[in-house]
């Protein structure tokens, strides 16, 4: 219990920051970031292996961030997980900050494992850094934080038959199902339904979850740890803006940042859901 009112006060104050960050940059993706608030605060905080000291520490966890448009959770988190200093978050998307609109590995900000943003190449990726780190017997795990409406993307698709082919076990791939995508609905837009069965049938371990239950998502962690020789899918049903009511999954806020002015009601919204837990 006071582990779990631990993680929902690092969580409320990640909000914050997001709401904060993309008001004072006046531009970027406002409802995706929010909606993972609880996922990334129970990887960082309670089940990856890392160290913020020693960001490339070989032992460590890899956090593949495959739609790079929601880089101001990642930025948030890093920042409140010590891997810098959380006024940093306010240089985002500014000239020559390290925190651009979508993460790039060359701009040297601890944490940050590759570029990303063109969606559909990330779970390549992390399959491919599993593999390697089995070749090197190494302990590691990839996490892989994929959109559901990225799942339209054929190259996803390739690297989930790949990963069944080669078993790799030390592959999770969190699937953020809002539901949602840049224009309406994911079933609107190209329906990706039945999904679990599509993972099932590529050789996945799956478990669909409510992605803003931090319980559920440290208690799915540790079941599906046991499980061999299958890579894992969680499929995490959030709310796009989750913590906002006024504007909890509504489409609309996929790519925009709140005024000053919204920034300040959204801002009291949250604090009003986070007292009265
Ligand atoms: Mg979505």
């Amino acid at each position: 219990m006071e582990k779990l009112l631990y993680l929902q006060e690092i969580a409320y104050h990640i909000r914050r920051d997001i709401i904060e960050m993309l008001a004072e940059a006046g531009s970027g993706h406002l409802g995706g970031s929010l909606g993972l608030v609880d996922v990334f605060t129970s990887l960082y905080f309670s089940e990856m292996k890392h160290d913020a000291q020693n960001p490339m520490w070989e032992e460590r966890d890899r956090l593949i961030l495959s739609i790079g448009h929601v880089a101001p959770v990642l930025y948030a988190t890093l920042a409140r997980a010590g891997y810098f200093d959380v006024n940093e978050l306010k240089t985002l998307r500014k000239l020559n900050s390290r925190l651009q609109g979508h993460p790039g590995k060359d701009k040297g900000l601890p944490g940050i494992e590759i570029s990303s943003g063109s969606l559909g190449q990330g779970l390549s990726i992390s399959a491919g850094i599993a593999m390697g780190l089995k070749i090197n017997k190494s302990s590691s795990r990839v996490f892989c934080i994929c959109g559901d409406g990225e799942l339209q993307e054929g190259s996803i698709w390739e690297a989930a038959m790949a990963a069944g082919h080669y078993h790799l076990d030390n592959l999770i791939c969190i699937v953020d199902r809002n539901g949602l995508q840049i224009d309406g609905k994911t079933s609107d837009v190209m329906e990706i339904e039945p999904l679990s069965l599509k993972w099932d049938s590529f050789g996945w371990h799956v478990t669909v979850i409510n992605g803003n239950d931090i319980n559920q998502i440290l208690h799915t962690f540790t079941k599906i740890n046991s499980v061999l020789l299958k890579p894992k899918v969680i499929i995490a049903q959030t709310s796009m803006g989750k913590g906002v009511p006024s504007i909890e999954n509504d489409y609309r806020w996929h790519g925009k940042a709140p005024s000053k002015t919204e920034a300040e009601q959204f801002l009291k919204e949250l604090e009003h859901g986070y007292f009265h837990y």
